[in-house]
C-alpha cells in the first residue's frame, strides 16, 4: 500500500487540553502535533503527567480537546456529537486499559464475549472460547479474572477487544503492574495483532524497554511532544 495516498488515522493539529477543577488550570497538553497512518504500531512515552492519559482519550473521543483539532479519519472527533463518538468508539475503536478491563463476576468466556461487543462486534462462545484457546488460555474459560494472574487477564483482555477487529487499538499502560516476562506476552499479543490484523495501534507506556515493538515512538515532555524517532522495521 501506497502510505502517502492513504488518509491518515488520527491527525492531531496544535492540540492543547486544559483542565480547570476548582480555581486550578492545569495544562495537559501544549499543542500536540501528531499523524497516525493505517497499520502503525506507534508508542507514545513520558513520564507520570506528562499527558499521555490525556492523549488517549481524545484519541479514543472520550473526551475533547480544549482547542485545536483531533481528526480520526477525517472526521473532526472532537467536535462530533456525542452519539456520533460513542457510535465509532463503539464500532471502530478498541480500548485497553492498566487493569480492570475484565468484570470479576462474568467468566473469562463471558469476558471475551463482552469485551468484543463494547470494541464493535458480537462474537459466539464457541468463538470466544477458540480465542482463549489461542492464548493458551482454553482451560480456564469457566474462571473467573481473579483465578488467573494479571498478564494472562490481559492478554484475556486484548484477545477480547482483538475479537472485534477494531480498526485502532489503544492501549493505556496496559503492562504497568506487570513482570517482565508477563509484559512481554501480551505485547507479543498486541503485535501480533498489529502484525496479522493490520491493526493501528497506539501504545502508551513509561517503559523504555516497550520502544523496540513500535514502529514509531513519540516523546511526551510537560504536554509536548519532544522527540521522534522511526524505528527500523
Ligand atoms: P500521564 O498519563 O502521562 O501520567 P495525564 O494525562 O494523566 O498524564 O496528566 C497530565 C496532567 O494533567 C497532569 O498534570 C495531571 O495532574 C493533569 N490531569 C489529568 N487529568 C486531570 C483531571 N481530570 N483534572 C485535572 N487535572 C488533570
Amino acid at each position: 500500500m501506497d502510505l502517502s495516498a492513504a488518509q491518515a488515522v488520527y491527525e492531531l493539529r496544535d492540540v492543547i487540553r486544559v483542565y480547570r477543577e476548582a480555581d486550578v488550570e492545569t495544562i495537559a497538553l501544549r499543542g500536540i502535533e501528531l499523524t497516525v497512518m493505517p497499520g502503525e504500531f506507534v508508542v507514545v512515552m513520558g513520564r507520570s503527567g506528562s499527558g499521555k492519559s490525556t492523549l488517549l482519550n481524545l484519541l479514543s473521543g472520550t473526551d475533547r480537546p480544549t482547542a485545536g483539532r483531533v481528526s480520526y479519519r477525517g472526521l473532526d472527533l472532537g467536535r462530533a456529537e456525542d452519539e456520533r463518538r460513542a457510535t465509532i468508539r463503539g464500532r471502530e475503536i478498541g480500548i485497553v486499559f492498566q487493569s480492570q478491563n475484565l468484570f470479576g463476576m462474568l467468566s473469562m468466556l463471558e469476558n471475551v464475549m463482552l469485551a468484543a461487543r463494547l470494541a464493535g462486534r458480537s462474537v459466539s462462545s464457541a468463538e470466544a472460547q477458540q480465542r482463549l484457546e489461542a492464548i493458551g488460555l482454553g482451560n480456564r474459560s469457566r474462571h473467573r479474572p481473579s483465578a488467573l494472574s494479571g498478564g494472562e487477564q490481559q492478554r484475556a483482555a486484548v484477545a477480547g477487544v482483538r475479537a472485534a477487529e477494531p480498526k485502532v487499538l489503544l492501549a493505556d499502560e496496559i503492562t504497568g503492574e506487570l513482570d517482565s516476562t508477563s509484559s512481554a506476552e501480551v505485547l507479543r499479543l498486541v503485535d501480533e495483532t498489529h502484525r496479522r490484523d493490520g491493526t493501528t495501534v497506539v501504545l502508551v507506556t513509561h517503559d523504555s524497554a516497550i520502544a523496540a515493538y513500535a514502529d514509531r515512538v513519540v516523546k511526551l515532555r510537560d504536554g509536548r511532544v519532544v522527540g521522534g524517532m522511526a524505528l527500523p522495521v
